[in-house]
């Protein structure tokens, strides 16, 4: 997909302010500091659409991404912070837990991994997570670029098989410095979206 038209519709702190047009979402979910938001802008051709290395602690919110009127980008709060306090956790918890269970346009969760090493706890946690409830997911394995090219099937292999990938859960090769991966991501999205 070429993306001209991406704006932040509302950063909610609650569902009556979630989006109510009932386009098709994609929510993106990743462990702080894994590339989310260079993804995220990388996939709408923006520069700082969505903040880069966003502090945790801020109010955690769900920033809804409209792109090209056809689909919203919904940005999660990075996981896996270890400084973040539990009532942080269990409110952050609370919330993704009531958008995944109940929202009817969620299409998949994009879990953004780092490609160049085996996933965290936090990772094999969230897609275990997802799983329970039978979310669809695309696994994007970023920062490619950090190492060899030679590397790459051997450490997609130990991703896929750290999750356990579920059939039908494609995993992507990325580098949101090169832009590798991209248009396959993008198929992935728009597969989902029928
Ligand atoms: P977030 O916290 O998950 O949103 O992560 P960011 O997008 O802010 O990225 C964290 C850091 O990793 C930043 O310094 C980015 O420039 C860097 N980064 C993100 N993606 C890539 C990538 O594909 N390749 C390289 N080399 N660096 C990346």
């Amino acid at each position: 997909m070429k993306v001209n038209n991406a704006e932040i519709v509302i950063s909610a702190v609650k569902p009556e302010q979630y989006p109510e047009d009932y386009l098709p979402e994609f929510a993106l979910a990743g462990r702080s500091n894994v590339g989310k938001s260079s993804f995220i802008n990388k996939m709408i051709n923006r520069k700082a659409l969505a903040r880069i290395s966003s502090k945790p602690g801020k109010t955690q919110t769900l920033n809804f991404y409209k792109i090209e009127e056809a689909l919203y980008f919904v940005d999660v709060p990075g996981y896996g912070f270890a400084k973040v306090s539990k009532r942080e956790r269990e409110a952050w918890g609370k919330m993704i837990e009531t958008y995944i269970t109940s929202r009817e346009q969620l299409r998949a969760v994009v879990m953004i991994v780092d490609l160049r090493h085996p996933p965290t706890k936090d990772d094999l946690m969230m897609y275990d997570f997802l799983k329970h409830y039978e979310i669809p997911c695309i696994i994007i394995a970023t920062k490619a670029d950090k190492i060899p090219k030679g590397k790459w099937e051997k450490h997609l292999k130990v991703t896929k098989e750290s999750l356990d990938l579920e059939k039908g859960d494609e995993i992507v090769l990325f580098s949101s410095e090169t832009g590798l991966g991209k248009d396959k991501a993008w198929t992935a999205i728009q597969r989902r979206m029928a």
